[in-house]
């Protein structure tokens, strides 16, 4: 949903914010990016903040930094 910005959200609207898919990888000492990277590089720890999902909110905010 697209929605005019308020004063205290210029980056992301309210509504985006709250669908975007959050991993709380955080969370989880066995999570998909430190599985990814098992035996390919030496590491303590691995997260990632989002999901990205192809044609999603993700893919747009990734494609608007660039
Ligand atoms: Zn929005």
């Amino acid at each position: 949903m697209k929605q005019i910005l308020n004063y205290n959200a210029d980056t992301i609207c309210i509504d985006c914010r709250h669908d975007l898919p959050v991993t709380n990888f955080h969370f989880d000492d066995n999570n998909a990016v430190k599985k990814v990277l098992y035996g390919h590089a030496k590491v303590e720890n691995g997260t990632a903040l989002f999901r990205f999902e192809k044609k999603g909110l993700t893919q747009q905010l990734i494609h608007r930094l660039k």
